[in-house]
């Protein structure tokens, strides 16, 4: 017989990393990927459509056998429903194996697996003929991108998977130095790891301090430090672009929905080996750095073109990720939010983005009201409210409250 329909929306069901029906969302996360490089950001629909269906089988509470169980469900849609049934019927799904087999599938999720790298790159990349991430890395001719530079250069490392253990001592390090400069801040893990998963393609830090502020400054003098200790390799800094306007202004929902205007730095750190297996000691950590160049003043520190050489050691990247050494390139993400806004941003920063897409979504279509990570605006009311904790977020969005482990749709 047919299951009770669940919620409507993702932000109303409960979905967690472990669930019933693996090889069915992972099916269907092929057909989204495919759809993703495909499209690229300018129609994520078909993309969509992948993800909601695939997020659906994951609250189901029992594994899917028979696709009449899933009558009614309103996310499931036909190309979806066609997958599920093969899968169901014949153990396997026809187009999601010709998918995994082509050999443009497989150049462009290849090559979109480098930092700063997005379907348009990629799809030069192979239009150039190029078939391996060597290709890439031997060409002379490559894209002045800091991040494309330092992604070619450390693509075994930035593509082996974070550790929780390692951001977990980062947590320390960030905390301890954070909380030398500004005692009483608040650092958090944000992204997969608060969600519970066990590894990550980086590792997402949150900080604020709950007297406002006093947070203005704080990065610039973090990164100071990090850099003096030797953490950094490469990275970018964005000042805060927030203007209460932004909050009532633009409702309109798209890929960019996704960008938010805090204070951040996005980055490759320099993590030692020992971070992957062992609780370490943060003050004890002070990385080996030839010839430390401090940072000039600015916040910035990306040596732009392949051949410049890097500030910390007179190399390459190229060259400096040949070196013997004790560490591995990991992204790492830091934002800094004003604590009047530490909430929303908690559950955006939080995840997953799918979690929050429909949140968004929900929430305009339902409530009259945009939500981001800086705030909420009721449409109705025409006031921006503000939320204490990440409960009363979901309060004022009248929803049940989820922990971050049941955000993973
Ligand atoms: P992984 O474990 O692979 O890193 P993740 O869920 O942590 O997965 P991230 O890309 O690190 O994914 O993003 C963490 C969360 O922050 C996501 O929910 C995402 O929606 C949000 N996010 C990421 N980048 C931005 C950004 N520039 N502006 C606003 N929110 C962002
Ligand atoms: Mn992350
Ligand atoms: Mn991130």
């Amino acid at each position: 017989g047919s299951i009770a329909a669940p919620n409507t929306w993702a932000c109303q069901r409960i979905t967690c990393l472990q669930h019933h029906n693996p090889k069915l969302t992972t099916a269907l996360e092929v057909l989204e990927k495919h759809a993703q490089l495909r499209d690229g950001n300018s129609d994520y629909s078909r993309a969509l459509a992948f993800r909601k269906a695939s997020c659906v089988l994951k609250s189901l509470p029992h594994t899917l056998t028979d696709i009449h169980q899933l009558r009614g469900l309103k996310d499931i849609g036909n190309h979806s429903a066609q997958v599920i049934e093969d899968i169901l019927e014949e153990g396997f799904s026809n187009e999601v194996e010709e998918i995994l087999n082509d050999p443009w599938f497989i150049k462009m999720k290849l090559f979109s697996s480098v930092f700063g790298v997005g379907s348009a790159i990629a799809l030069k990349w192979i239009e150039r003929g190029w078939e391996k991430i060597e290709d890439a890395q031997n060409s002379n001719d490559i894209t002045s991108d800091w991040r494309v530079q330092w992604g070619l250069a450390f693509h075994d490392d930035l593509t082996s998977p974070v550790l929780r253990q390692e951001a977990d001592n980062l947590l320390e390090v960030i905390r301890e130095e954070a909380t030398k400069l500004l005692p009483g801040v608040i650092v958090e893990i944000v992204g997969g790891f608060r969600r519970g998963k066990m590894s990550g393609h980086d590792a997402d830090f949150l900080l604020t301090h709950p007297d406002e502020g006093s947070e203005i400054g704080l990065l610039p003098q973090l990164l100071q430090r990090l850099q003096k200790r030797g953490f950094l390799l490469a990275g970018q800094a964005e000042k805060n672009s927030f203007t209460p306007g932004v909050l009532k202004k633009d409702f309109k929902l798209s890929m960019k929905g996704q960008l938010d205007h805090f204070e951040k730095w996005i980055g490759i750190m320099k993590l030692p080996k020992s971070f992957k297996d062992k609780h370490t000691d943060p003050s004890s950590i002070i990385m080996p750095t030839p010839g430390s160049d401090p940072i000039d003043g600015s916040l910035d520190y990306q040596p732009s073109r392949k051949k410049a050489k890097c500030g910390i050691s007179g190399l390459s990247p190229w060259e400096l990720s040949r070196t013997e050494r004790a560490w591995c390139a990991r992204r790492v993400d830091l934002i800094i939010s004003p604590f009047s806004q530490y909430y929303y941003g908690l559950v955006g920063w939080t995840g997953s983005k799918h979690f929050n897409r429909d949140l968004r979504t929900y929430s305009q279509k339902v409530l009259n009201m945009k939500v981001t990570s800086h705030g909420l605006f009721d449409f109705t009311k025409n006031q921006s409210i503000p939320a204490h904790s990440e409960k009363e977020v979901f309060d004022i969005l009248k929803l049940p409250y989820h922990e971050p482990w049941q955000r993973n749709c």
